[in-house]
């Protein structure tokens, strides 16, 4: 029980730590799972769009240039005249302007009406005033002129190889109109397809992989060379694609839901689409939308631990669950001082004070809370406590002290009783036969005191048996012992004597002292005689045999006539018993007590 708050204590926190972690790690696990796949999607959205815009922010310079070339107004006069050789020169000179800023220093303009195609590039080489060669709408590689002039669409980007030229590029189409407002030709520039591709897939976005493939998903751009597909381009629409991206799926119903997504891009249905799909054993976030200007799909590709780093995030959890504990650990321990350990002690102190019931000393707590409180209320409560059983125990002491007193003492004369007197006289008896000193014992026995009784009655002979108390008790010294032995039979004990003759000296006082004062026993007032039997001593003889003797003696006392002492010495010089009786310097005038 000592330790039942700080175990207690201990077990919460550790509860409160397995909880926090176990919610901790739980919301975790979640947001590991459901979050990343949801900020997943979003990532996964917007890098898309990311890359498209970049896409289209390469290409918009180069759109915009051909557009402005193509709405020229040197151009506009020479599709009015294209043999008026004063027009072409201020046409081709334009052109020639244009070029410079063009990425790839090329320039095409092509003629509605003769199909002549105009063209220079940096290489040059050919004369710019002469058209490279005449489109013809019969062929199919020439079609995309045919096709850009019907359209209803002003400006038209495709990926496409040159026929004559054999450059594969990503050709920018605007179309010309004449001064009426009729389509009449077509102006062109293009980007050197590898030169774009390599713009497109080296992102700088961190984990990602930025794809391009057409509608049958052949690759067209990878950041890994081997990926593409470079045959494709050449291949006959419809046709399965070798390098398709579709081959690095794992599962068909992953497929299934690219191409899927793939169709409402296409449709206009959506602008852009996420998927969660498993590319080469790995799970990627992947985000898709269509570029219709260069009819290719931009893909990009981004690990989920990439995406939605997580892991910053336990680390977080678990910064704060520590956090949490630290507090707690804190809180704790500012309990255990403020509460528990002071709760502690006091319960030691109620236990130990349970135990004595004695006055303990309490540490003063003058902190004024409730276990301030609770302290002093304890203090007070056991200061009363421990001195109420003070005076308790000292009245049962007194009472016992009086109890052993009243036990010792003779009711009716206030002397010793017999018990008191054996038990005193055994102690003395010991202390002398250590020290080897002597002792005296005096039994005294009132002569004819039965007549007494019977002439006065008992009360007055209980008086007079007190009166005669109080005489031979002052008649001796303080330390010398006055027992009443029997009814009418008193102890005397003396200690320390030297030699028999003290012994018989207190003898003869107390025979004078009797006969000499009369007793007041009510009804009368009487003079009493008694008779001695004393003995001398030395610590050698047993009590018994010392009381016995006086016993022999007080016997030898009586026979000899009454009113005197006979004495017997149990010394060692004196082994044998030498009785003194009616010692000649005893005047024993009067044997008889009488009655007055
Ligand atoms: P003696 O000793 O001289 O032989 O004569 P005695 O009359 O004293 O004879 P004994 O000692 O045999 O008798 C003792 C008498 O003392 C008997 C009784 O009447 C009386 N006595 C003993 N105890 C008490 C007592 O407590 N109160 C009173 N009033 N008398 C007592
Ligand atoms: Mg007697
Ligand atoms: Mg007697």
């Amino acid at each position: 029980m000592k330790f039942g708050l700080r175990l207690h204590f201990l077990l919460l926190l550790a509860g409160v730590a397995a909880l926090s972690s176990i919610a901790g790690y739980r919301f975790y696990a979640w947001y590991a799972g459901e979050m990343t796949t949801v900020l997943g999607q979003r990532f996964a959205e917007r890098n898309v769009l990311y890359e498209k815009s970049r896409v289209l922010a390469m290409l918009s310079r180069e759109v915009t240039l051909v557009q402005k070339m193509a709405t020229a107004h040197a151009l506009q006069q020479w599709l009015g005249d294209e043999d008026n050789p004063k027009l072409k020169t201020r046409a081709i000179d334009e052109l020639e302007e244009y070029r410079e800023f063009l990425r790839d220093r090329s320039f095409c303009f092509v003629f509605a009406n003769s199909g002549n195609y105009y063209y220079n590039d940096a290489e040059g080489g050919a004369d710019v005033h002469q058209p490279r060669y005449v489109l013809n709408p019969n062929i199919a590689k020439d079609a995309w002129f045919y096709l850009t002039l019907k359209s209803g669409r002003t400006t038209h980007l495709n990926i496409d190889t040159d026929r004559h030229t054999g450059l594969t590029k990503v050709w920018i189409n605007n179309i010309a109109y004449d001064a009426k407002g009729r389509p009449a030709g077509v102006a062109c520039s293009g980007l050197d397809l590898t030169d774009f591709i390599r713009g497109v897939v080296n992102t700088d976005l961190p984990g990602t992989t930025t794809v391009l493939f057409d509608r049958n998903g052949a690759i067209q751009g990878h950041p890994d060379a081997s990926m593409i597909d470079f045959a494709s381009s050449r291949k006959q629409a419809g046709k399965e694609a070798q390098k398709s991206f579709f081959a690095l799926i794992d599962e068909p119903e992953g497929v299934l839901a690219l191409k899927q997504a793939m169709g409402r891009l296409f449709e206009g249905q959506r602008e852009v689409e996420a998927l969660d799909l498993k590319v080469q054993g790995r799970r990627q976030l992947i985000g898709i939308t269509w570029l219709p200007e260069i009819q290719w799909y931009v893909l990009t590709m981004t690990s989920p631990e990439e995406a939605v780093s997580s892991s910053g995030l336990g680390w977080a959890i678990f910064v704060l669950i520590v956090a949490l504990n630290l507090v707690l650990l804190a809180a704790l321990l500012v309990l255990q001082k403020t509460v528990v350990r002071r709760v502690v002690k006091l319960d030691a102190l109620a236990h130990a004070f349970g135990e004595s019931g004695h006055r303990m000393d309490i540490p003063d707590d003058r902190s004024g809370d409730e276990i301030g409180r609770l302290t002093e209320t304890f203090r007070t409560m056991s200061d009363r406590i421990a001195r109420h059983t003070l005076e308790l125990e000292q009245q049962v002491a007194e009472r016992t002290e009086k109890l052993e007193v009243m036990a010792r003492t003779d009711f009716l004369t206030g002397v010793l009783n017999r018990r008191g007197m054996m038990v005193r006289l055994e102690s003395e008896h010991n202390r002398l036969a250590r020290a080897g000193k002597a002792m005296g014992l005096l039994l005294v026995d009132l002569d004819h005191f039965k007549p007494i009784n019977d002439t006065y009655g008992h009360m007055a002979g209980d008086r007079a048996l007190a009166a005669v108390a109080g005489s031979l008790s002052k008649a001796v010294r303080d330390y010398d012992l006055v027992a009443r032995w029997g009814g009418e039979e008193f102890l005397i004990a003396l200690f320390d004597l030297d030699a028999p003759d003290e012994l018989q000296r207190v003898a003869d006082k107390l025979l004078a002292v009797l006969r000499d004062e009369p007793v007041d026993c009510g009804p009368a007032t009487l003079h009493l005689t008694a008779s001695i039997g004393g003995v001398f001593a030395d610590s050698r003889a047993s009590l018994d045999t010392i009381i016995q003797q006086a016993d022999t003696a007080l016997y030898r006392a009586k026979n000899a006539g009454r009113n005197q002492a006979a004495f017997v010495t149990l010394t060692a010089e004196n082994n044998a018993q030498r009785a003194v009786s009616g010692q000649p310097d005893d005047p024993t005038g009067n044997p008889e007590g009488s009655p007055v």
